[in-house]
This record gives structure tokens, C-alpha cells and sequence, in this order.
């Protein structure tokens, strides 16, 4: 079977490995000419790691990354609001954060050693038949592509051909993005805790230890570091320059301070996100997955490992069911329970840690706190950490 992949982010990557592994002929088209090593920490859950599992990945993921034990949050006066430990939800958990770029490498050599055929500076810019059995791909540069049996969507969270599959897709801009640097660790750490620093849900400063970090010269393990900020804040915090921007990690956060070292608002990354709703992934023989279909924001750490479990469920279904249709199908219904869940308590969550209420930041500190000592709602909370969450229909 002839597959093309639109995109080679997370999702693209990870289907494509998967199934040029099956012997299918696999073409990724890639819009950038050449990867940077730049982007933001990711952490990787006990769902996404079982989902590298598959591709037989994991052991590699965590020696490049970082192991995880624990999300500990406290607010500006150093009181505890968070503390989960994946072994609340099951004892042998725990979690990985990884740079984006080392994941980039590791699933680009798995589906490329698999046979698959990487293009850059490829932009898809349309498909055409959609309705028949012979899709086409419009590249910007005017090439029109010879037909493919099977068309993954996977060009990220502000996907343009979206609209191909689901014309009724709803999508929301989320007025808060944060800066975003890989530091080194200021302990050379290459495991520790996802640490998260609140003042109301105004503040919030994370610290997640990411292993290797691919930029650094000098190859010091990596600190992803963060901090939220209002869209139209931006422009005020980047005109108050580098020296108030390290002052107020200073005033909250030492160590992230420490972290932060002589680097500028230059040397940080400003990252605004995006939700979608889209009632329709499917359309003929094409499919959208990753962020295309259910992009969110990262509040809770799911996007990344939802795209590895999207594309482990798509060649779990291509085993099992004949025609690419009822394959697609069956992948969609895999899929929809937790990707469903996860973005109810993406956009619930959100604002509880980025808005400008002060009676939301106020409530959930008590309530996280009270929560946090109960077991019933401590489990579950760990839970919904692992990735495992999902709607029970
Ligand atoms: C700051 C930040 C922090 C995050 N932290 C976490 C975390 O800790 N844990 C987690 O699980 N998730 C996290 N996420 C979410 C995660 O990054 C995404 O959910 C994940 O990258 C989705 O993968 P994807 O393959 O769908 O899209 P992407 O990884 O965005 O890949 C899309 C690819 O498609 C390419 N492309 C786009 N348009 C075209 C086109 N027209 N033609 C060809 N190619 C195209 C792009 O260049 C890109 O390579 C974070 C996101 C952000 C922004």
C-alpha cells in the first residue's frame, strides 16, 4: 500500500515507522528543509512510553531523557498545592521528560530505517479526491503527486488541510502561551521532578529536568524552563527587557533563577496554543491524527503522547482490519475515548493554572491541597498524570 504523511512532528514520525514496519511504502512530506534542535521539554507518560513500547523505543527515550517521579507544585509562599507521584497510580509508573529534538531523532531513525521516504521542503498545501480511492497531494512548490491509497494528516496543532477531512472543526486560540528555554540543569541532574512555582494563576514557573539537551556545545543534561504568560502581555514583558525578565525568577524561584544563568528574553521561545474540536478525523481514505485532531494545551502534558498512542491504535487497527476504511474507522474509535477525555480536562484545567481570575487561583490551591490527602481523588488525579484517562464510552 502506497501512505503518504503529511508532517513528520510526533504523530507523523511515529505512524510512518509504524507503518513502513508493516511493509507499506511510506513517503513523510515535511514542510521545513532541515530540523533545528529547538522546542521545548516534553513529558513523555506511562501511556506515551508504552506507546514507544510498540516501536521498541523506550530504552532509548530514557537514556536520552530524564526519568520523572513526581509533579510537585507550590505557590509563591512556598506551601505545597500539588504533589503527585505516578506510583499514586500504579507503583512501577513514572514518567520521562525528554528534549523535543532527541524524540525527533529517535522516531525520524525508526521510520527511516524502516524504509520510509523523509521529504523536506515539501509544504502540502491541498489534497484533492478527497471522496475517491485516489487522493492527491498539491505541494506549494505546484507539484501534484501521483495518488496514495492512505493519507495521514499530521501537520500539527494550526494544520491547514484539517479542513480537508473536517470543514465543522472549531478552534480556539488560548489567550495564555508561555516563554520556554532548554537550560542546563543547574544540578546536572538526569532525573528528578516536574517542579511548577503559582502565584494565583497569574504566575506560573516550571522547571522539568529533559537529559540529553542536542543544542548544548558542551553536553550538559538540560532543564526545560517556563514561564506563562498572556498573549497580549507579551509584547510588555519582551520591552521590559532581560534583566526584569531573570528579576522576577529571582523573586519567586532561586533555583529557576539559577537555571536561567545569563540568558535573555532571545534565548527564550514564546509558545501560544491552540484548541480544536473536531467532530469528523476521517474522510475517504484520509485521516487526521496528533494535534490535526485534537490539539490542546499543554497544562496537563498529553499532546505528545496522545500523538504516539494515535499512531500506535492506526497500526494496531491496519493489523487487524482489512479495507483502509474500516481500518481508519476502527483506529477513530480506539482513539476517541481518551482524546475526548483529555481535552475536557485540558480546557477545565487550563484556566485553574493560566488566567487572570484570582478567585480560581485561590479555590484551587485549597482544593488541590485537600485533594491531594484524600486517596480516592489522589488516585485518580495520578491517573489522569499517566495518560491513561479515558471517557468510559
Ligand atoms: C510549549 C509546549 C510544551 C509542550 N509540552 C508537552 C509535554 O510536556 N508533553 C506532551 O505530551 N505534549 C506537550 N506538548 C504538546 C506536543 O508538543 C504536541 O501535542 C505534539 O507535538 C503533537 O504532535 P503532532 O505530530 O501532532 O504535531 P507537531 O509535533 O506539531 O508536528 C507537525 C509537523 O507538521 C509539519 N507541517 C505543518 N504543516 C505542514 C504542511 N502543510 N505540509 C508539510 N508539513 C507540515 C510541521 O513542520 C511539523 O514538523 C507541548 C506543546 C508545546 C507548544
Amino acid at each position: 500500500m502506497r501512505a503518504a504523511v503529511v508532517g513528520s512532528g510526533i504523530a507523523g514520525l511515529a505512524s510512518a515507522a509504524h507503518l513502513a514496519r508493516a511493509g507499506h511504502q511510506v513517503t513523510i512530506f515535511e514542510r521545513f528543509d532541515a530540523p533545528r534542535p529547538v522546542g521545548a521539554g516534553l513529558l513523555l507518560q506511562p501511556s506515551g512510553l508504552m506507546a514507544l513500547d510498540g516501536l521498541g523505543l523506550r530504552a532509548a527515550a530514557m537514556d536520552r531523557g530524564a526519568r520523572v517521579s513526581r509533579l510537585i507544585g507550590r505557590n509563591a509562599r512556598g506551601r505545597t498545592v500539588l504533589d503527585l507521584r505516578y506510583s499514586d497510580a500504579r507503583k512501577s509508573d513514572y514518567g520521562v521528560g525528554i528534549h523535543r529534538a532527541s524524540l525527533f531523532n529517535l522516531l525520524l531513525d525508526a521510520a527511516r530505517e524502516a524504509g520510509a521516504h523523509w521529504r523536506t521542503g515539501s509544504e502540502v498545501f491541498d489534497i484533492s479526491g478527497p471522496d475517491t480511492d485516489t487522493p492527491c497531494l498539491h505541494l506549494a512548490d505546484g507539484e501534484t503527486t501521483a495518488p496514495f491509497d492512505l493519507v495521514l494528516i499530521c501537520d500539527g496543532a494550526h494544520s491547514r488541510l484539517r479542513r480537508v477531512v473536517c470543514p465543522r472543526a472549531r478552534e480556539r486560540v488560548f489567550p495564555w502561551g508561555a516563554f520556554w528555554a532548554i537550560r542546563p540543569d543547574p544540578d546536572g541532574a538526569r532525573e528528578g521532578e516536574l517542579e511548577q512555582v503559582y502565584d494565583g494563576c497569574r504566575i506560573m514557573i516550571g522547571l522539568l529536568p529533559v537529559g540529553d539537551n542536542p543544542a548544548d556545545p558542551q553536553g550538559r543534561p538540560g532543564v526545560s524552563v517556563f514561564w506563562s504568560v498572556r498573549g497580549t502581555q507579551r509584547d510588555a514583558v519582551l520591552a521590559a527587557g532581560d534583566d526584569a525578565f531573570r528579576t522576577g525568577f529571582a523573586r519567586y524561584w532561586p533555583r529557576a533563577r539559577l537555571a536561567v544563568g545569563e540568558a535573555g528574553l532571545g534565548d527564550f521561545a514564546y509558545a501560544s496554543y491552540q484548541d480544536t474540536l473536531c467532530p469528523d478525523w476521517r474522510r475517504g481514505r484520509i485521516m487526521l491524527l496528533g494535534d490535526a485532531a485534537h490539539a490542546m494545551s499543554p497544562q496537563l502534558g498529553q499532546g505528545a503522547n496522545l500523538a504516539l498512542c494515535d499512531a500506535a491504535a492506526l497500526a494496531a487497527a491496519m493489523a487487524d482490519h482489512g479495507p483502509v476504511q474500516h481500518a481508519l474507522k476502527a483506529a477513530e474509535r480506539a482513539r476517541r475515548p481518551a482524546t475526548t477525555y483529555y481535552g475536557l480536562m485540558s480546557r477545565a484545567l487550563t484556566p485553574v493554572f493560566q488566567s487572570s481570575s484570582r478567585l480560581l487561583g485561590w479555590a484551587r490551591d485549597i482544593v488541590f491541597n485537600l485533594s491531594s490527602r484524600l486517596p480516592g481523588l489522589r488516585h485518580w488525579m495520578g491517573w489522569t498524570l499517566t495518560g491513561r484517562g479515558r471517557m468510559p464510552w
